[in-house]
């Protein structure tokens, strides 16, 4: 069972929320090409050790959170605010 500490609501069955992808910087549409585009939008690179992806909290207080998560493992090692904003 992947255990996840929420900001708002603390230790969480990892069920409770949804996980969002691994954020990345979104290319200019104006001068990028249909190629990257679609591998902006479609494809992940599913890398095996430390990453930190977007989750959110959705049968909770519903924020979104960044977690670094080792993908072998699923150990999680920080979880934070997205923005590191309050609700
Ligand atoms: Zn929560």
């Amino acid at each position: 069972m992947l255990l996840i500490d929420c900001p708002y609501c603390g230790p969480r069955n990892g069920s409770e929320f949804a996980w969002q992808g691994v954020p990345s910087p979104r290319p200019d549409p104006a001068s990028t090409t249909p190629l990257e585009w679609r591998r902006y939008l479609y494809e992940e690179d599913n890398l095996a050790g430390w990453v930190e992806e977007r989750w959110k909290h959705r049968s909770g207080c519903r924020a979104y959170l960044i977690i670094e998560r080792h993908t072998a493992t699923n150990e999680i090692r920080a979880v934070r605010l997205l923005g590191g904003t309050p609700l």
